[in-house]
């Protein structure tokens, strides 16, 4: 676990390194090796600069894995945590490790959420359910996380599995 930690900051910090010197702006020197998560300063500030914040659970639980109450108590507690820390409604939710139902979807419905993501690596379409709004990973090759934005990927990745059947 504790590699597993190492190897996450030194590539944080490498993204972090490449993003700045790509927008040529300064990051504070302690930003890289230290923290893995953002303070709450910095969660103020990017909201006030157009990223918005959604909900997650307190403790990263797998809400299906737990009983409903506690459940609900994971979804409203981090709702209201980040509401007081920014001053604003927060209306999306994110399920940890992409698990949901339909209690859990009735209950964010009726308890001031407007959407849900999960996380299904695809494009939203027209078809998709507000509350199992599927997510794409930004992935490091930025090339490749292109291709998946436009839709393409999935195409080539199907176009190469049909080839590869035909050998
Ligand atoms: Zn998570």
């Amino acid at each position: 676990m504790r590699n597993w930690h190492i190897y996450q900051r030194k590539k944080k910090s490498y993204i972090i390194r490449e993003i700045s010197k790509k927008a040529k702006v300064r990051v504070p020197a302690d930003l890289g090796d230290k923290r893995l998560t953002l303070n709450w300063e910095e969660i103020r500030e990017m909201d006030n600069n157009g990223v918005s914040f959604g909900a997650h659970g307190v403790n990263h639980a797998i809400l299906t894995n737990l009983p409903f109450d506690k459940a609900k108590d994971e979804i409203i507690t981090s709702k209201k945590e980040i509401e007081e820390k920014i001053g604003k409604k927060v209306t999306a939710f994110s399920y940890p490790n992409g698990n949901y139902n339909q209690h859990i979807i009735e209950f964010l419905e009726n308890n001031g959420f407007s959407c849900a993501v999960g996380v299904q690596g695809k494009l939203v379409s027209l078809q998709a359910s507000i509350f199992e709004l599927p997510r794409l990973i930004a992935f490091e090759n930025f090339n490749t996380f292109k291709l998946m934005l436009s839709g393409l990927l999935s195409d080539l990745i199907e176009i190469k599995a049909k080839l590869k059947a035909k050998r």
